[in-house]
């Protein structure tokens, strides 16, 4: 029997970079669209880190828990990403799906950036898209990580594909920005590729090894 893993998210162009990154592994990959709907939490942290855990944590215990009685033993992931801007201090960084209010379209968001960019001439564009990754099983931290890549704030938006903030994230060894490579090089060198593949080994090493071991000796798995 595969595990069952709860990736945690209600950001559709997250969900398909994790399915497509988590898809080889021995995995039954649930969404929060297979659940009665709960209310999202309210994400307080300071830092991803902090986020993903009370995300993972939240989702854990309003959903996974609960259908674990019925569909047997649930892991829960989540995530939290962002982009950090050097000349913006930092900013949008745990910021970034509500800057400029939740409202606010990503055209508008990028103008902003561009404009505090422009008005700090002498500081550098870098800037980097960040992810945290947590996994929990019954209230418990089982695993954290973090994936980065390093780039620059475009001149201007460039490329349709991806989501969010990509169009103005440039990938200097692809002399692209992020929406102008397909999903398959994205994942391969951004932040939330790198978090899932260091989960993804680490599930390989532990809980899926610890499954195979329990059904080749005949074990029930343990809840
Ligand atoms: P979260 O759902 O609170 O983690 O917010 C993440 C937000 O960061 C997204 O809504 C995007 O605005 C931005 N973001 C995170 N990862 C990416 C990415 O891979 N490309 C573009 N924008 C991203």
């Amino acid at each position: 029997m595969h595990m069952k893993l709860l990736v945690a998210t209600t950001n559709p162009g997250k969900l398909r970079e994790i399915r497509w990154i988590l898809g080889d592994l021995p995995v039954e990959l649930l969404s929060l669209g297979d659940f009665p709907p709960v209310p999202e939490p309210e994400e307080t942290g300071r830092t991803f880190e902090e986020n993903a855990r009370l995300k993972a944590l939240y989702y854990d215990k309003t959903i996974a828990a609960p259908a674990s009685v019925q569909w047997g033993p649930i892991h829960t992931v989540a995530e939290d990403s962002g982009l950090v801007v050097d000349a913006l201090d930092g900013k949008p960084g745990v910021e970034s799906a509500r800057f400029l209010g939740v409202e606010a379209t990503y055209p508008e968001r990028f103008e902003e950036i561009f404009r505090r960019v422009a008005a700090r001439p002498s500081a550098p564009r870098t800037a980097r898209f960040v992810a945290a990754v947590c996994l929990v099983r019954n209230s418990f931290v089982m695993y954290e990580t973090t994936g980065i890549v390093e780039g620059e704030i475009a001149s201007a938006p460039r490329g349709q594909r991806g989501f969010g903030y990509d169009p103005i994230f440039y990938y200097p060894p692809h002399a692209a920005t992020l929406a102008e490579v397909t999903d398959e090089e994205k994942v391969a060198v951004a932040h939330r590729g790198r978090a899932f593949r260091q989960l993804a080994a680490w599930l390989a090493g532990n809980v899926l090894a610890e499954s195979t071991e329990r059904r080749t000796k005949g074990l029930s798995s343990v809840p």
